[in-house]
């Protein structure tokens, strides 16, 4: 059987637009179960899922009252104690009465029997690591976790990986020469790499292939970076800053690069530019080309 969860997921999407809102919200929810906690006020939501979407979802305005309201469609979701509550034009309901009333939403009483019909004592964690699969590349999972408040319970729980492509991997790496295309960085110990990976362009999640053309060898930091979506590329593979990224000593390891061209190793045996699409898919769904 196709399982109902990755279902809705493809069903929340249009084309390969991002929609972070549900899942961050099935996360949220799930994350609270974990704690013993089935009821989740409006007030909650607001601030803990308005947080979650300002740091995951590029779109400027958080918006954390579609998912409380929407999710209930797609019968996973119930709401408690929200007679009373006004509904604008689009079926939303208006953020007025959702902080006069503070009604409660809750993961359905159906969805946590089919959950825990499936026999494992984890499966809040379970569910929450095929949400993170179906929804976000693997750089960005511990990050989540932590902003849930799980990452600890959820790391002494043996949840088996997605098995990635090793040759994407190595063939990524190998191909830049184990360098960062950012900042040139390729450190190694004992003559292993360490700290440069290789970046899915689009995210695996959203059907970007693995292949090299939708592949950068980044360091840690320039890897995070790029899928929190602080960094974007032009489409002349210049590097970009968003206007909303800041803090302390970033000038050197991050604010000079700004309009810097990336390093692409030219092979003649091998395409290695990245795909256009890919790059402008990662600026228009992931880069935050906004300011505070
Ligand atoms: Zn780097």
């Amino acid at each position: 059987m196709n399982d109902p969860l990755e279902l809705q997921f493809r069903s929340w999407r249009r084309n390969d637009r991002r929609a972070p809102h549900k899942p961050l919200l099935v996360l949220l929810a799930l994350a609270r179960l974990s704690h013993g906690q089935r009821w989740i006020s409006w007030k909650q939501v607001h601030e803990e899922l308005g947080m979650l979407l300002s740091t995951f979802c590029h779109d400027p305005s958080p918006k954390p009252h579609y998912p409380f309201i929407r999710l209930q469609t797609d019968g996973i979701w119930s709401l408690r104690n929200s007679e009373g509550l006004v509904y604008t034009a689009s079926g939303d309901a208006s953020l007025k009465s959702l902080n006069a009333l503070n009604p409660e939403g809750g993961l359905t009483d159906e969805f946590i029997a089919a959950c825990s019909a499936l026999g494992s004592p984890n499966w809040a964690f379970l569910r929450m690591k095929e949400v993170l699969e179906l929804e976000f590349p693997p750089s960005l999972h511990d990050e989540i976790l932590s902003a849930l408040n799980v990452e600890e319970a959820f790391s002494s729980v043996q949840i088996k990986k997605r098995a990635r492509s090793a040759e994407f991997r190595q063939q990524g790496l190998d191909i830049y020469n184990g360098q960062c295309a950012i900042c040139g960085f390729s450190g190694r110990l004992k003559g292993g790499l360490v700290g440069v990976e290789a970046a899915h362009i689009k995210w695996f999640a959203y059907g970007g292939p693995d292949e090299i053309r939708n592949g950068l060898a980044l360091c840690s930091l320039h890897h995070k970076l790029f899928d929190l979506g602080a960094i974007g590329l032009s489409d002349e593979l210049r590097v970009m800053i968003s206007p909303s990224f800041s803090g302390e000593r970033t000038r050197a390891m991050v604010l000079d690069y700004e309009g810097k061209e990336i390093f692409i190793p030219r092979q003649r045996s091998v395409v290695t530019d990245p795909e256009p699409a890919f790059i402008r898919w990662q600026r228009t769904e992931v880069y935050q080309d906004w300011g505070r």
